[in-house]
This record gives structure tokens, sequence and C-alpha cells, in this order.
């Protein structure tokens, strides 16, 4: 008997390209929300992008309420749901990097309220999925919101982010490949539900962003446009799944364990790089795929080695053998590695 259904929770309007902020009272119009808009931001973002999109609302009519967070906190998110309570807004807009945009969309999703993602940074994948990651106390890793209806990315702005944002976004989605590997191995040891579809569509979005690695060039409106439609072709795949699987492997549980370890001292996507780099190797020893992702990441001057990280090498050791325990989620990892082994990995990676 036929039982299988699924339900794919896709973003409706996704506006990429040169000048597309322009467009932004367009293309919400053109979702029926109702209401005031509530625009998280943080102070840069709100310079170059936030503020724009305040007056071209307030040209139409509209005047949205900007709320400024600074750091990406639970009580961030609390705040903004604390505001949002006094001025009861139809949706929710995130303008910026991760952090705004992950507040709006956990605090949209506690509000039951539609949320627009307007990065300013092609920095993670997190800006077109449903999934945020916001430190909660000493916990961090990523928890299932909404995906958003609206997904506004100008090329013009993200071009201008710093650069080390624009490369950290690359490799988290360089790290598609081991966040396959690990999802396959997860469906053949452990019957996990595996997506073919979602699952092809991740590795090929990473093959692509290798395969144009030299191209990636800072300042280049280009390099911000290939890698930003990389980062929604891969929250395209966690759509299809409905679970950020194809996105996210034991790389990922290393890099949120070393959030708990050394707070803030590398970018999202730099660890999940150099995690990626590592676990690849568990998943084929000596041979092939660990050295191409780290030769990927040189070529766009995503770090490979802790000291590039400016990460202690036994944090590194320390979170390699306890990343296991982040969630349950059945990876190469397995029920965790030894403490030598861990070290053993570092060092013949290059690592440490
Ligand atoms: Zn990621």
């Amino acid at each position: 008997m036929f039982d299988k259904s699924s339900w794919i929770r896709l973003p409706r309007n996704v506006l990429v390209g040169h000048g597309v902020l322009d467009r932004t009272v367009d293309a919400i119009e053109e979702l029926h929300l109702h209401g005031q808009p509530l625009i998280v931001t943080s102070p840069t973002p709100r310079a170059v992008a936030a503020d724009r999109i305040a007056e071209d609302f307030a040209a139409e009519g509209v005047d949205p309420v900007i709320i400024e967070i600074e750091a990406a906190s639970r009580d961030s998110v609390e705040r903004v749901i604390e505001r949002a309570r006094t001025v009861d807004p139809g949706y929710l807009i995130g303008v910026g990097g991760g952090k705004p945009i992950d507040i709006a969309k956990l605090a949209a999703a506690d509000l039951h309220r539609g949320f627009v993602s307007i990065p300013t940074a092609a920095s993670h994948d997190g800006i077109v999925s449903g999934r945020a990651s916001v430190p909660d106390g000493d916990v961090r890793h990523s928890v299932a919101a909404d995906p958003p209806l609206a997904v506004i990315a100008d090329t013009t702005i993200l071009a201008e982010a710093p650069w080390e944002l624009t490369t950290a976004g690359s490799a988290d989605i360089i790290s598609n490949y081991t966040a396959v590997a690990d999802w396959r191995l997860a469906h053949r040891l452990k019957g996990a539900p595996f997506s073919q579809y979602a699952a092809a569509l991740s590795e090929m979005t990473a093959e692509m962003l290798v395969d144009t690695a030299d191209s990636v060039l800072p300042g280049l409106e280009e390099s911000a446009w290939v890698v930003v439609k990389a980062l929604v072709s891969s929250g395209v795949a966690m759509s299809i799944a409905g679970s950020s699987r194809p996105a996210s492997g034991a790389e990922h549980l290393f890099s949120h364990r070393l959030d708990q370890i050394a707070p803030g001292a590398a970018l999202h996507g730099h660890q999940v790089g150099v995690g990626s780099i590592m676990m690849a190797y568990l998943h084929g020893g000596d041979r092939g795929m660990w050295r191409n992702i780290r030769a990927a990441l040189e070529s766009i001057d995503a770090p490979t080695t802790a000291a590039e990280l400016g990460i202690d090498p036994e944090d590194i050791i320390e979170a390699l053998a306890t990343a296991h325990d982040i969630r349950d989620r059945y990876t190469i990892l397995g029920d965790g590695l030894e403490r030598s082994a861990a070290r053993e990995l570092a060092q013949e990676t290059g690592v440490i």
C-alpha cells in the first residue's frame, strides 16, 4: 500500500540580483500580506538597506516599525516578540547578515506571522531556509522555524559586504558534500528518511560553486551572484527534504560545538568548512574527497586550519571528540571519536 506523503514549504518570491532591493515593496505587496511591517535589523544593515526599505514603504503610505538588535541571543528574540506585542505587526522583515534574519525568523514563528528575508551578506544558507541558529544559554544548534515567504538578495549590497562573509557563505555550501555523505550514511545504517532529489540538488550546488571558485573574487557583483544563488539552491534542497540534512551533517555538529567551546572565534561558514575537510577524511580515508574540499576552500580564500580560524588546536580536538552529543542526528561521528583519534584526524588533514 502506498502511504507516503510530503509537504514542501518554499519561499514564494525569491528576488536575486542587481538593484532588487528597490522592488521590495512590490515583492511584498504581491504576497497579499496585511498590516504594518516590523523590520528587524542591526546598525550597519540599517544604514545600507533597512532605512531605504522603510522610505519606500512610507512612499506607499505604510509606516514600518524598525527594531535594532545587537546580539544573536534568545534575549534579542524576546525583545522582538515583546515589541511586536505592542505594535501588532502584520509580518516581520529581517534585514542584515545572519543575526537579524535568524532573530526575525524565530520571532515570526513564535508570533505566527509571516517573515521576509533581506540578506545584506551572503554568509550562510539560513537566509533562505526554515532553520535558525541562535544561542540559548549554553545551547546552540539550529532549530526549525518557517522558511521566509520572500527572499530579496540585492547583489549590489552583497558585493559590498566584508569579503570574509562571502567566503564563509561559500564554505557553508562546500560543506554540503559531507552533509549529504552523512545523510546517505544515516539512511543506509539507520533508515533515516532520504530524498534523492534534495541530495542531488545539494551536491550539484556545491559542485557548481567549486567549479566556478576561481572566478569568485572580492568586490565583484558576479561573485555575490554565484554565492547567493548557491545559498538559495541549498535552502530549496532543505525545503524539499523537510529537514536541514542536505546541508548539515557532522561538520555542522562540530561547528555548533566550537560555538560553545570558543564562542565568536570564527564565522559559522568557516568553521563548517574546516569541519567538512575532517569529516570527508573520515568518510573517505586518505583517498579523494577531503583533499578536494580543502583545495576548494583554499581557492576561495576560506580557512583550512585551526590557526587560520584563530582557534586553539586543543579546542578543535575537544569539539571533534564531543560534537556527536550536540543533537540526535546520526553522522560519520557515530557514538563519538576517541580523543586520540580526533587528534590524529586533525593532524592528518593538516588542520592542526
Ligand atoms: Zn551552515
